[in-house]
């Protein structure tokens, strides 16, 4: 009896929603989606590109061409690195690109659903949670935290360790400088504007020898990820792997 009511009362709140959201897909405005579809008619989620070999070893970054060998990418080869493998879902371009910006500056947590299932079912082919001791998601500052309500890395963290097992670790890395957004920085513009922008708080020494996956929402030169990384290095952790929902 509870249940039924339980679903009619979800019915009837979807009706409610789809009188502010009509059904119609959010990122084409044309095709008909549903809230159950999360707002994605089919054809929209049939242009996200899943991240498939051939990529980087190191840095899972894409590489548009046919190899069949194992590579490390050129930025790989030259620039010092502290994680051990970087892997994204999907490619951060079209609606990925338009779901990540409404998620993160728009709080539209309605499309968190779709890109949880994203990231679960790649993390799920391609991670054993045997290996690994803990997740750590890409810390916010604590302004900037206030200022969006939430970490969508430490939500991202959350999906997957609840569909992994593996527990979530909020309090060992901290943001520890205020740094202004990304997405006009070039590669050493990046790193230097994160340099230092973290810090360990673990005086038990919990992080030595442990196995970390990292997570965050985009991954684009991989500056956050692997300065994050040269502290947990630093504190002792033994191995890191990164994983992000998308790959800029
Ligand atoms: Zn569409
Ligand atoms: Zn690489």
């Amino acid at each position: 009896m509870f249940r039924i009511k339980l679903n009619w009362l979800k019915s009837l709140l979807e009706d409610l929603v789809g009188l502010i959201y009509p059904n119609i897909c959010q990122f084409c405005e044309k095709e008909i989606a549903t809230t159950k579809e999360g707002y994605v008619c089919k054809r929209c989620k049939n242009n996200i590109k899943h991240i498939e070999p051939p990529f980087c070893e190191r840095c899972g970054k894409p590489f548009s061409g046919s190899i069949t060998v194992r590579f490390i990418c050129a930025d790989c080869k030259i620039s010092k690195i502290y994680f051990d493998h970087a892997r994204s879902a999907v490619e951060y371009e079209g609606i990925i690109k338009k779901a990540v910006h409404l998620y993160k500056y728009r709080s539209a947590l309605w499309i968190e659903p779709m890109l949880a299932d994203i990231l679960i079912t790649t993390v799920q082919k391609d991670l054993n949670p045997d290996e690994w001791d803990s997740i750590i998601p890409v810390p916010l500052h604590f302004v900037k935290y206030y200022e969006r309500g939430f970490n969508q890395a430490e939500r991202l963290s959350n999906f997957i360790s609840k569909a992994t097992k593996i527990p979530v670790n909020k309090k060992v890395l901290k943001r520890i400088k205020y740094t202004e957004t990304q997405t006009t920085r070039d590669r050493t513009k990046r790193s230097e504007n994160v340099k230092n922008a973290f810090a360990v708080k673990d005086k038990i020494g919990w992080l030595k020898g442990k196995k970390i996956i990292l997570i965050d929402d985009v991954m684009t030169t991989g500056s956050t990820v692997n300065e994050c990384s040269r502290m947990l290095r630093r504190a002792g952790v033994a191995k890191i792997d990164v994983w992000t929902f998308a790959r800029g």
